[in-house]
């Protein structure tokens, strides 16, 4: 909306303020990472979306039917630990601190945390849904493994998937380990939740790997952390 900024900016400085302080007050709450719930997005990204889900040959209402919202793709993403096959992980910066403090605290109690997948481009999402179509999948069953792409936490840079040692990457026996144990008692004390519990209502099966950053829900803030 550039002509209430234009006009806040003109009222700042008649009225003496620094620009610096509208810059921050005009900022739209979009520009906020890994909010609880994502901000509606700008109508020709949601198009994009939809005409990539078309392709796909994803139904129309399918994103409705399961409370999906369509997710901002991260745009500045910073390293975190490699995945368990040495590959680059990435998530926004916010996430990826807490990450960092988490895996710490982890470490302290004798739990080895691992990485497994972090930000995942929507493009990149696209691949992996058409992979599963080729190996003879149909859509409705691999959207119960991949999220819809547009709609994948793991596009905004805000979610991670988790191992340990002795697991398989993304493997239902996660949820039997100490580590998985610790997450669920330790987790949103550094921010982060379990997206997807059995039986939740957006079509997922249970991951107990997938644990989603959620800015401003930590219990416990770094100084708190030795
Ligand atoms: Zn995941």
């Amino acid at each position: 909306m550039p002509f209430v900024r234009t006009t806040s900016l003109v009222l700042a400085l008649a009225a003496g303020l620094p620009i610096a302080s509208v810059a921050a007050a005009a900022a739209p709450a979009a520009d906020v990472l890994c909010p609880a719930m994502p901000p509606p997005q700008p109508a020709a990204w949601v198009a994009h979306i939809e005409e990539v889900n078309r392709g796909l040959g994803i139904p129309p209402d399918y994103a409705a039917r399961h409370d999906l919202r369509p997710e901002p793709e991260a745009r500045d993403l910073v390293q975190v630990p490699r995945d368990v096959y040495g590959r680059k992980v990435e998530m926004v910066a916010p996430a990826a601190a807490a990450l960092k403090r988490m895996f710490a605290a982890a470490a302290r109690d004798g739990v080895k945390l691992e990485t497994v997948s972090g930000f995942r481009s929507m493009a990149y999402q696209t691949h992996l849904v058409r992979l599963k179509l080729k190996r003879g999948m149909t859509i409705q069953q691999a959207l119960k493994i991949n999220a819809v792409p547009g709609y994948s936490e793991h596009q905004t840079g805000c979610a991670i998937d988790l191992t340990t040692p002795g697991v398989p990457a993304a493997d239902s026996s996660f949820a039997k380990s100490k580590a998985f144990t610790w997450l669920q008692q330790h987790g949103a004390e550094f921010g982060f939740h379990l997206s997807f519990p059995p039986g939740n209502p957006y079509g997922y099966e249970y991951e107990p790997w997938h644990w989603r950053y959620i800015a401003g829900s930590a219990s416990v803030t770094a100084s708190h952390v030795h």
